[in-house]
């Protein structure tokens, strides 16, 4: 079977439909949705605008999938073999896929590139689950009873994912999902749909049964929300905003489903006076602009100790001054545009309130023309110093190239700060003093603590967040967890004394 798949003309719009049984399908109401390039506005694909009929459809097939199998009654090493095809699958397509996640979300193809390592990686860890799943045996309890336990695939999961990692963040769910032996119906975000739809298409190409992987595209309330709330949906793993996550919760929770909720973050990088503060600058660059600054773990706020805060801030604006916005395409660039106008216009709106706010504009702060491209939707790197916690760019996801600077004076200071917003999805501590190192990653608030270290990892390492960034983990035994349902099995060899007496 060959998984070649090669580049496409950027300038051609791709037509996409649904994704069902294992073939495309076209939208019940026949309507699409034209995506734009951000970098220029130009249409790059058009995708099917779903509705509640395409979602009953989807999970159908996800539905006769899981409950006729074969998929949730294969063994281990039969799924991961057929994973680590998709793993090679993904590899063969790189190319291709990252063109088109860097067309639909602005990314630059670097980091698109790096997302689709990250997902063949995550294919590949998930295979090695599958075929190492073990449970607990209970063979002491009594003399004549055996018990055991039994991580049974939950069933029909519904995969909601965000734009700003459309492959990365699928493969996230989908990998182990399918190693736990669910069957799934994935809704991509209406903005990057493309990458979703391609990666099912691998999936069946590399041994996956029809109707195993299912994608449906749309809106969130034509096609997420019903989705959430469909009585064939056992589960629901869900990435995006906090806002639309408590709509999922509630849903989820009013149809007794399990959920997993990755949402919003406002990471703090804590810089202590004794960090190396070049190591320190380095990472908090690359913190605050990954992905466009379009990134759930971005480290959006700098808490620095007061007496390095002059040097720091300095340090900082040296390097944001030379990160080049421009067109995605281009290998010298660091980061391209927002998603789209109207995030653009938030982007550009935060920035001015952090202006009248009192805070000190250090570099940046304007829309910029991106290497020329005066039709992207493009910020410069801004820095803010001298933030308020109070303020709201101290306080709320902007969600692009935008950092702000708060000093602090003790370790306690430190930590109150970066615990006062209502995220806790990351944060990174800068020391060189392990006793700091360790006191200070205890009392952060969140689901990760990077130490001397930013957006590190791998597939083995669980990932989430704690209250509003939400809870459930994705990735390593954790992940595979997710998408399980424990089952005991007890069985008594002996003859039991009932305490009612038969008559
Ligand atoms: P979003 O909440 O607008 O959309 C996410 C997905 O939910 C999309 O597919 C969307 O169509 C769908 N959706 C929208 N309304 C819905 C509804 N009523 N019911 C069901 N589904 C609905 O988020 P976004 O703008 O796509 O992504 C950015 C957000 O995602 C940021 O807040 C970011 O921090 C968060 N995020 C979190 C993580 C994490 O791992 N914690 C990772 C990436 C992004």
């Amino acid at each position: 079977m060959s998984q070649k798949s090669t580049a496409f003309d950027t300038a051609v719009p791709r037509d996409y439909q649904h994704f069902f049984d294992g073939t495309p399908a076209a939208p019940r109401g026949g309507d699409m949705i034209e995506r734009r390039n951000p970098a220029n506005g130009q249409l790059t694909a058009r995708f099917a605008r779903g509705s509640r009929p395409d979602v009953d459809l989807a999970v159908a097939s996800a539905r006769r999938a899981f409950d006729t199998g074969p998929w949730p009654w294969m063994s281990g090493p039969e799924r991961a073999a057929i994973l680590r095809q998709v793993a090679a699958g993904i590899e063969a397509a790189t190319q291709r896929l990252a063109l088109i996640d860097s067309q639909e979300s602005g990314k630059t193809l670097g980091t698109a590139q790096a997302d689709l390592e990250g997902a063949m990686a995550h294919f590949r860890f998930a295979a090695s689950l599958a075929e190492t799943e073990r449970s607990d045996a209970w063979t002491g309890a009594a003399t004549d009873l055996t018990a055991y336990s039994v991580h049974e695939p939950v069933g029909v999961v519904a995969l909601i994912i965000p734009w700003n990692f459309p492959a990365l963040i699928l493969a996230q769910k989908l990998a182990y999902a399918l190693a736990a032996g669910c069957t799934v119906v994935a809704k991509p975000s209406e903005f990057t749909s493309g990458s979703a739809l391609e990666i099912a298409d691998i999936c069946r190409r590399s041994g996956v049964p029809g109707g195993v992987v299912n994608v449906v595209t749309g809106f969130g309330p034509d096609v997420g929300m019903p989705l959430v709330s469909h009585p064939g949906v056992d589960a629901v793993s869900f990435t995006g905003s906090t806002v639309t996550g408590r709509a999922v919760a509630a849903a989820a929770g009013n149809g007794i489903k399990r959920v997993s909720l990755e949402l919003g973050g406002k990471g703090a990088n804590v810089v202590f006076a004794d960090a190396d503060l070049e190591q320190a600058a380095d990472a908090a660059v690359f913190a605050a602009m990954v992905n466009n600054g379009e990134c759930c773990v971005a480290g959006s706020r700098i808490i620095v100790e007061r007496s390095v805060e002059k040097e720091f801030v300095d340090l900082l604006g040296e390097r944001l001054e030379r990160v080049v916005v421009g067109d995605p395409l281009d290998p010298s660039t660091d980061i391209g545009p927002m998603i789209h106008d109207g995030h653009l216009r938030k982007v550009l709106d935060y920035i001015e309130r952090g202006r009248q706010g009192g805070a000190t504009l250090a570099c940046g702060g304007n829309r910029t023309a991106g290497g020329g491209r005066e039709e992207g939707w493009y910020v410069e790197p801004t820095l803010f110093s001298g933030v308020q916690a109070g303020s709201a760019i101290f306080q709320e996801e902007i969600f692009g190239p935008v950092v702000t600077s708060t000093t602090f004076n003790t370790a306690d200071e430190a930590v109150a700060l970066a615990n006062d917003t209502p995220y806790g999805l990351a944060n990174a501590v800068w020391t060189s003093n392990v006793a700091t190192a360790l006191t200070t990653s205890r009392a952060l608030r969140s689901g990760t603590v990077w130490v001397n270290t930013f957006l590190d990892g791998t597939p083995a390492i669980p990932f989430g967040g704690v209250r509003d960034s939400g809870f459930g983990r994705e990735t390593g035994q954790e992940g595979l967890r997710e998408f399980t349902a424990l089952k005991t099995v007890q069985i008594r060899t002996g003859v039991r004394d009932y305490p009612i007496p038969s008559r």
